[in-house]
């Protein structure tokens, strides 16, 4: 091409961007939180071409849409490290009920249970979503590929090698790091070699080994260790997903917990940790009977008793049944006349149910939440059946932060943030910082909270009044703006 062209070409090229395209905004008067922990200070800041360009005292030109961001938190926008909006995102690639609580990435594949092929996955999303997305590659992913239905079992080092291929395969394509749920069917006979051949393909690729571990209940010690093991031997960094106390036999324990990731700290591992906020968790209604043995009545009626009882189990989703959806197990009982445990063992066999259960302590929670290296994920997503699905981000800021005292604003952000972008090694977001891209978030945090509830699990927050995604909006504080900005993020 001669200059005289590429200079024509360059003439048309800026003449066809429209002015909201070529505006800067400037928000001014924002009370900044950066992310980094370090205290707010007030200040302005202007996002030009999706980055971070100037931040302090700064005044208005002709070319900056000005937000008077008074009495308002501006904050890099949030990344949620455990999110399952796999599906969602093909579904409603908006994501309304993740921007309008701040997320502004959000990692999809975790609990082992990840898209195949990733890069296939990512074609799918690109140019269509308002949210950065970014995947792990899942364990029971990859073990169903080379056993199919023949989980049940231990696999063979000629099976696990053919499970390493297809690990390696997802790093290459951009995964964050190797994700296992081995509490779930397709996990839960895999070995501790298994898991730690396989992380070492992850290990290669500079991922982490995130894990939702083999038991959350009486057994954690040993299933956190266990995840611990499978760092320290392949030589990466560990992050174990929703940590918790699940059942009431463990109540009080969180301290025993943090002590023992503490000691792994000390002792030169890099061991890191997520949370819902909320005291109920949701899963399969497997779970509940930890042996399998699901037809075993004293097992059935020793993992109903664990939890607090058959009324603290809520059936969110039943196929077979739907009239049991969004009722407890004790109402379904009674309302058909039979136990319990004759309840439970019908909806196995009819196929399963997703539940929702009530079994934490609020103790525990708070516990973990003021440890410095636990950060916020919401183990939900777009569709969710759980209220953390639209929740999460804003119930820590509202709840947590402001009614509750458990942590400075700061920190919470902290863990929001600049937190989980070091886990996943995203350096160019987390932070507010010159240069870097403009994820950004504008909240009220003297009103900000969650509105989900378990009756309602979509119902969305109030407070934040603006989410920006690579510069642009994607929430104005009553709806979305239809704009998909987002990005898919590859593992550099
Ligand atoms: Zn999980």
């Amino acid at each position: 091409m001669k200059y005289t062209s590429l200079a024509l070409a360059l003439i048309l090229l800026t003449s066809v961007l429209t002015p909201a395209q070529a505006r800067s905004i400037l928000f001014q008067n924002a009370s900044v939180i950066d992310g980094t922990g370090k205290p707010a200070f007030r200040g302005d800041v202007r996002i030009k071409d999706g980055k971070i360009a100037k931040i302090g005292k700064v005044k208005a030109s002709k070319d900056d849409e000005v937000i008077d961001a008074s009495g308002l938190v501006l904050a890099p926008g949030f990344i949620d490290i455990h999110n399952h909006s796999e599906t969602g995102l093909l579904r409603e690639g908006t994501a309304g009920n993740q921007v309008s609580q701040g997320i502004t990435t959000l990692l999809v594949g975790p609990d082992g249970g990840s898209p195949w092929p990733l890069a296939e996955y990512f074609g799918k999303l690109d140019g269509k979503i308002a949210v950065n997305v970014g995947a792990f590659i899942g364990h029971a992913e990859v073990r169903s590929q080379i056993l199919k239905e023949d989980y049940k079992r231990v696999a063979t080092p000629e099976e696990i090698a053919a499970m390493a291929k297809l690990v390696e395969q997802a790093m290459n394509e951009g995964a964050f790091g190797l994700s296992s749920g081995l509490e779930y069917d397709v996990g839960f006979m895999a070995t501790i070699e298994e898991m730690i051949e396989l992380a070492k393909v992850a290990a290669k690729y500079k991922g982490i080994y995130m894990s939702h571990i083999r038991d959350e209940e009486e057994g954690f010690r040993a299933a956190m260790e266990e995840a611990i093991r499978i760092g320290k031997d392949a030589k990466l960094p560990v992050q174990i997903s929703h940590i918790k106390m699940g059942n009431r036999n463990v109540w009080g324990k969180s301290a025993e917990a943090i002590a023992l990731i503490e000691a792994a700290k000390k002792a030169g591992q890099d061991v890191t940790a997520d949370a819902y906020p909320y005291t109920a968790w949701a899963s399969t209604i497997t779970v509940l009977v930890p042996s399998r043995k699901h037809e075993d009545r004293g097992e059935v009626e020793k993992g109903l008793a664990n939890v607090g009882g058959p009324d603290k189990v809520l059936i969110t989703s039943h196929a077979a049944n739907r009239s049991y959806e969004m009722k407890n197990m004790a109402e379904i009982a009674a309302s058909k006349n039979i136990s319990p445990v004759d309840l439970y063992i019908e909806i196995v066999k009819n196929g399963g149910a997703g539940v929702v259960c009530n079994s934490m302590s609020e103790d525990d929670v708070k516990a973990f939440y003021q440890r410095p290296w636990i950060m916020v994920s919401s183990d939900g997503g777009i569709g969710s059946r759980h209220p953390r699905g639209t929740g999460t981000f804003t119930r820590v800021l509202g709840k947590f932060v402001r009614e509750n005292k458990w942590l400075r604003l700061e920190e919470a952000i902290r863990k929001m943030t600049a937190m989980p972008a070091a886990r996943l090694g995203i350096k160019d977001r987390g932070m507010i910082k010159k240069g870097m891209i403009a994820d950004l978030v504008l909240f009220d945090a003297n009103t900000v909270i969650d509105r989900a509830t378990f009756a309602e699990p979509q119902n969305v927050s109030t407070g934040i009044r603006a989410t920006f995604v690579n510069g642009r909006r994607v929430w104005n504080g009553q709806s979305i703006t239809g704009e998909t900005p987002g990005m898919v993020l590859r593992k550099k």
